[in-house]
């Protein structure tokens, strides 16, 4: 099912700029701990004492949405992805 555009032709939205309710995630069991996402987007993602990625528990703000799915594509493991927020 693809989102329908609200008003104005934007793609609806959970009302608080977060992308259109898209939230980062990581796959743990590809995930390698290469820290390229968190260099990447340090608004969304540290690096955390274990070595692996922390996520901010929101969902992706609109001004990020395009970095966001470069660190997308470009996860080495391919294990970051970008679901919609329930
Ligand atoms: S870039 Fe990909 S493999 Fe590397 S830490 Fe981030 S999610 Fe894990």
């Amino acid at each position: 099912m693809l989102p329908l555009p609200g008003p104005g032709g934007a793609a609806a939205g959970d009302g608080n700029g977060g992308g259109g309710g898209e939230r980062l995630a990581v796959d743990w069991t590809l995930c390698e701990g290469h820290g390229l996402c968190a260099g990447l987007l340090p608004e969304l993602v540290r690096m955390g004492a274990d070595g692996f990625p922390s996520l901010a528990d929101a969902g992706v703000p609109d001004h990020l949405r395009s970095r966001v799915r470069r660190a997308v594509r470009r996860c080495p493991a391919l294990a970051l992805r970008l679901d919609r927020a329930p």
